[in-house]
């Protein structure tokens, strides 16, 4: 049977697509069905063809899925940041793993019975909601031309009014609501895409889940805001019930501006002016305290956040004698973390102030054993491992080794490397650095299991041992999901390479003298 454009078609959904929609045949024409969950029969209107499939938007849920909950955003639809709000969020967790599971067969190339026999069950949230710390709003108008804040309805720029986010921090809708009653009461105007002029663009709000800090900036058109003081003072009435996880209430910390005049995507500007308070507000994660300003990345589920860091530190298996590599640092939560249970651990990282607040952060929790370099973890790594074979490839690294001692006092050999890389998984030249380092282990923190499982490939194939992988959810109701695993360095392997470079010894005694 032909389908075309708009054909409305009752479909069985049987399984779950990367972007979580779902997924379901009808005469042996497979349909990506958007909002609909497994189990569900519906009806669907099709809203593309291809010639072996098609896309779809669900029209009537006819039979609804058991997995189908009342989902707590009306606006879930049209936002798309929650893909999966309407799925139980155990089987969003299950989801999850089969993913993880999923790409380390096809893309890793992993037989089933490996991973079946690795992989430890996915660490929840107890509560999927409100877990976020930092939340972006953009500020706009509504087609009334009413002033208004919320999010963009999903792929576009047409603002949505919604300041009660059910995945963002409870203190946010107070907030929007002191802004929005200030710029109203006081003819502060709303940036304008279209023509580029108006003022307040965005309102970024972060708060500290153990400190009960809270930081207001506002993303502004220009230099400043007209009658801020009544901003401050909208603000600063507001009484937030409850307090942070340390006891303290939940107070507004830090209020500034951000100025962005540029016709750009891109939130943020550089320059931050501080309005009211400090500049930044500080936060404990793993009992370490973080400085966090505007401009820094810092992982906004702080909860998982603890508990991922807990298990990398668990699978990098520390005694207090290693030297440990930590690739794509950011701030240096990971290194800090390590720093604990390491001798010495070498962060990089590259952006430059996130090197410069990795170091700050060090300082501020007076750690010492840690070293941050900034630049690309597939230049950083490569240059230091030639470099230091240089002055200690022969001195004191392969004597030492050989002699089967010191590989702690021993840069060229790592004990562990964790990388931590942005979605598009590690660069090819810094995992042909990491073989030749050779760790004993390498912990893998993924945000992206497709790219993780390219990489493990390359990792396995190049002398390592899967051991362990563990998911861990840090994003309750959307499709994302964080993986932690362990490499083992093959001691077979090991013994090969070693006797490799000793007939190269032989064979290059010029070099070696
Ligand atoms: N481990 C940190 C940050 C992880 S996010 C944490 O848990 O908070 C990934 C980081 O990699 C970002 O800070 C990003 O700026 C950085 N990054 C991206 N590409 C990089 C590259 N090629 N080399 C080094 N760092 C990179």
């Amino acid at each position: 049977m032909e389908y075309k454009k708009n054909d409305i078609v009752t479909v069985t959904i049987e399984d779950i697509g990367n972007d979580g929609e779902g997924i379901g045949k009808t005469d042996g024409y497979t349909l990506f069905v958007k909002d609909a969950i497994i189990g569900d029969v519906v009806e669907a209107r099709i809203t593309k063809c291809k010639k072996n499939y098609g896309y779809a938007r669900v029209e009537k849920v006819v039979t609804p899925s058991s997995f189908r909950v009342e989902p707590k955003c009306s606006f879930h639809r049209q936002c798309g940041g929650c893909q999966i709000q309407a799925m139980s969020y155990a089987r969003q967790l299950i989801y999850k793993q089969d993913k993880i599971r999923n790409n380390l067969v096809r893309i890793g190339g992993f037989a089933t019975e490996k991973i079946d026999e690795v992989m430890e069950p996915i660490v929840g949230m107890e509560e999927p909601w409100h877990y976020r710390n930092k939340a972006q709003f953009p500020v706009g108008y509504d087609r009334q031309g009413n002033l208004i804040t919320g999010f963009y309805a999903g792929r576009t720029h047409d603002i949505i009014a919604n300041t009660d986010c059910a995945l963002g921090a409870p203190e946010n809708k107070l907030i929007l609501e002191a802004v929005l009653t200030y710029m109203k009461e006081n003819n502060v105007t709303a940036y304008r895409e279209s023509t580029g002029d108006g003022l307040v663009r965005h309102v970024l709000i972060r708060t500290g889940f153990w400190s009960g800090e809270i930081m207001v900036c506002l993303v502004v058109n220009g230099g400043k805001l007209p009658a801020s003081e009544r901003l401050i003072e909208n603000l600063l009435a507001i009484r937030f019930d409850g307090t942070g996880e340390n006891g303290q209430d939940k107070r507004i910390a830090s209020i500034s501006i951000s100025t962005n005049t540029e016709k750009t995507n891109v939130i943020m500007g550089k320059e931050i002016r501080v309005l009211w308070g400090k500049g930044y507000i500080q936060d404990t994660l793993c009992g370490l305290t973080f400085s966090i300003s505007p401009l820094s990345f810092y992982q906004v589920n702080p909860r998982q956040t603890e508990k991922l860091y807990g298990l990398a530190l668990a699978y990098a298996d520390l005694t207090g004698k290693e030297t440990v590599w930590d690739l794509y640092c950011g701030i240096g939560t990971i290194s800090l973390c390590m720093a604990k249970k390491a001798r010495q651990v070498y962060g990089v990282e590259v952006v430059a102030q996130a090197i410069e607040d990795a170091r700050e952060n060090a300082r501020v929790n007076q750690i010492e054993n840690v070293e941050f370099y900034e630049g690309k973890a597939e230049e950083v790594l490569p240059a230091f491992y030639e470099k230091a074979s240089r002055e200690e490839w022969m001195e004191e690294g392969l004597a030492l080794e050989k002699r089967g001692e010191g590989r702690s006092e021993n840069k060229l050999h790592p004990d562990v490397i964790v990388v931590d890389p942005p979605r598009k998984g590690c660069d090819e030249k810094c995992l042909e650095t990491m073989l030749k380092m050779r760790p004993e282990r390498i912990v893998y923190v993924s945000c992206d299991s497709a790219t993780l499982a390219r990489d493990l490939k390359v990792l396995c194939d190049g002398g390592y041992e899967l051991r362990k992988v563990r998911g861990v959810d840090q994003f309750g109701g959307t499709v994302h999901v964080e993986t932690v695993c362990q490499l083992v360095r093959n001691k077979q392997e090991h013994k090969k390479r070693i006797n490799y470079r000793e007939e190269e010894v032989e064979d290059c005694g010029c070099i070696y003298g």
